[in-house]
């Protein structure tokens, strides 16, 4: 350990304050809205629009944080996921300038059936996004909007309300949305060209196809299982955007793919460009360049600890490669970034290690302010 390395993350959460919905929501609409009630040591409830589900709390792992944390808190929700000042000593600390910030309760609002409620409840957040978030260091916090898929419709409304409030990007769900046609029908024209014209980039997080206990592995290795199959998700939809012609009409779009590694772009750009080739009498629609090059250019991808995720730009050409933390999750580097940086990137040239960390995330978000020298 030398220096420290400093990163940008696309990749970072932050935890609502409780008391959100109701901070901008009328009672009623805002008692239907995603609350996580803790109901032991081991386990959590979520509360949706009348359903709920149990799920387990992350095991308490060693972190280092910025202050003197109490074992509790010492899970994914130390200080910082919620007070904004603690988090930013947390960043300087760990070496983390500017960041994506994905929801964490409002995650849960792909759940939702009523497109009144919500439709308010992604205009209440990212209302608050801007002006409770983003407006304490515009240069470093790049919170990502919540977005209503229950129509396309909707979705246009809100990323022109976001863009109008000055968010820098918009978050879907990895799944095909509950009440609209699937990402590759040609029905999400209008979301794709607001996006273009905007230019706020189309974000998709890992994990938030709804968490279908259905499609769950169970038994040996079920863990591991699930856990990749996660990531899945935002591979199905990169694809979804490249195949339909979506990126090659909208060329200046920008997709993230945040959490689920980099070297599958490369894997599934191989592919795609067979299909393309062998397949090529089956093929609807033609495009003008083979499908990898709008992989290539458009998407971008964000990995933790992927230790072969460098390769994918230096030794495979694809140069989307960002670096996230994931903070404050479990999966992510909180309390190890420092240590995480140097592993991969000690071996590196300093233009690939300048990539990850920093050159991709700064073409994506070009208004944040660079790290100290
Ligand atoms: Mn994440």
């Amino acid at each position: 350990m030398t220096a420290k390395i400093w990163t940008h993350s696309a990749d970072s959460h932050l935890l609502e304050p409780k008391d959100l919905w109701h901070q901008f929501l009328p009672r009623a609409q805002a008692e239907r809205m995603p609350r996580i009630e803790q109901i032991n040591d081991d386990e959590e409830r979520v509360h949706v629009d009348g359903k709920s589900f149990v799920r387990p709390l992350p095991k308490i792992m060693k972190v280092k944080g910025s202050t003197g944390l109490t074992i509790a808190e010492l899970s994914h929700r130390p200080p910082g996921s919620r007070d904004i000042h603690a988090r930013l000593a947390d960043l300087n600390q760990e070496g983390v300038w500017a960041e994506v910030m994905f929801q964490s309760i409002g995650l849960w609002c792909g759940l939702i059936d009523d497109p009144e409620l919500i439709r308010a409840a992604a205009r209440a957040e990212n209302e608050w996004l801007a002006t409770e978030i983003q407006a304490v260091a515009p240069d470093r916090l790049v919170p990502a909007a919540l977005m209503p898929l229950v129509d396309v419709d909707a979705a246009v409304a809100e990323l022109y309300h976001a863009a109008e409030v000055g968010l820098h990007l918009v978050n879907m769900t990895t799944g095909h949305p509950r009440a609209a046609k699937d990402y590759n029908d040609d029905s999400w024209e209008p979301l794709w060209a607001a996006a273009e014209e905007t230019g706020l980039v189309v974000a998709f997080h890992i994990g938030t196809d709804g968490g279908d206990q259905a499609s769950m592995f169970r038994g040996p290795g079920g863990a591991v299982l699930n856990y990749v199959q996660a990531g899945m998700g935002g591979q199905y939809a990169a694809m979804k955007l490249v195949a339909s012609g979506a990126l090659e009409r909208h060329p200046r779009m920008r997709v993230l793919v945040a959490e689920g590694g980099a070297s599958w772009v490369p894997f599934i750009g191989d592919r795609m460009n067979e299909a393309y080739r062998q397949h090529s009498m089956f093929v609807r629609p033609q495009l003008a360049r083979p499908p990898k090059d709008y992989l290539y250019e458009q998407v971008y991808a964000s990995f933790q600890h992927d230790e072969t995720a460098p390769a994918a730009l230096w030794a495979m050409g694809y140069r989307n490669v960002m670096f996230g933390t994931d903070y404050p999750h479990l999966e992510g580097t909180f309390g190890h970034t420092q240590e995480t940086l140097h592993g991969l990137f000690d071996d590196m040239t300093p233009e690939v290690r300048h990539r990850i960390t920093r050159g991709a995330f700064e073409e994506l978000f070009p208004h944040v302010s660079a790290p100290p020298a």
